[in-house]
């Protein structure tokens, strides 16, 4: 079957999808050809984004989180926005997300659970107070700082650090009902978000990747191609008759 066959025939669709569906938003991934991975920094952006280097080396944590992690003025692209209008229609179901820059949220997607958190919610680590990302971006201190002296932390899930059990566990249920899953932009290496997959028990799994990922073998269709290019050639049409996703 075709994608767009296979979306005719779902009304339980699940998008998870990875850094490599905000690339065509102009934000760079981590193992793509342009990813962080292949730019020079005085460390691994995955020792950077850890829990134990955020405690030890606040700093220069905030540094490489302010210079590329705080993509404010992006904006969605065609594959946020269709997965918005499959949502609408009826087809799709739940956007599960490795990404943390809220653009499915900005084009319009309702039910997303967000595995690693998101750049635009943070709080004071000793008072909870809530500040908005410009706050991060803007304040002068090197590590921003609370009104009563603590750090203000981005709610982002960092390397050791443990998922939200609510929103995994969001995800998990989603997925297990889910007719068809749609896997995109994602190299599927990190974990536990990466296992995810396996609680799929539907029809037809369909991988949409630039590179090559460890599920390939599992999909019924992989598609080598620009998630955004991808999805902007789908038509959607509503679902007909009685709605039975309850
Ligand atoms: P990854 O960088 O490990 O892998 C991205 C994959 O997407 C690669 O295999 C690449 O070939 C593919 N890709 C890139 N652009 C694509 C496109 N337009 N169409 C199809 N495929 C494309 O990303 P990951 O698996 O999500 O893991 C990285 C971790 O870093 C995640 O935990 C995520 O939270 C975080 N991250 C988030 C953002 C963001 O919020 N936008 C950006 C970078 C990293
Ligand atoms: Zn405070």
């Amino acid at each position: 079957m075709t994608l767009q066959q296979i979306i005719d025939d779902s009304r339980r669709i699940v998008f998870f999808g990875g850094a490599g569906v905000s690339t065509e938003s102009g934000i760079p991934d981590f193992r793509g050809v342009d990813g962080l991975y292949h730019q020079k920094y005085d460390f691994p952006p995955e020792t950077i984004l850890s829990h134990s280097f955020f405690m030890k080396r606040p700093e220069e944590f905030y540094r490489f989180y302010r210079e590329k992690m705080l993509p404010l003025e992006a904006e969605p692209n065609a594959a946020h926005r269709k997965l918005a209008e499959l949502e609408a229609a009826g087809r799709l179901s739940a956007v599960v997300t490795q990404n943390i820059d809220g653009l499915h949220q900005k084009a319009g997607s309702r039910r997303v659970y967000e595995l690693h958190g998101s750049i635009w919610r943070n709080r004071c680590m000793r008072c909870g107070r809530a500040y908005t990302p410009e706050f991060i971006r803007d304040d002068p201190h090197p590590v921003p700082k609370c009104a009563c002296g603590g750090i203000v932390k981005p709610d982002v899930v960092l390397y050791e650090e443990g998922l939200d059990d609510d929103v995994v566990s969001g995800a998990v249920h989603a997925i297990r009902r889910a007719d068809t899953l749609i896997v995109a932009g994602t190299s599927l290496t990190v974990y536990p978000a990466a296992g995810l997959l396996y609680d799929f028990r539907g029809r037809h799994l369909v991988l949409i990747n630039q590179d090559a990922t460890p599920a390939d073998d599992m999909a019924e269709l992989v598609i080598r191609e620009k998630v955004g290019e991808v999805l902007s050639g789908i038509r959607v049409t509503p679902v007909e008759g009685e709605d039975d996703r309850a």
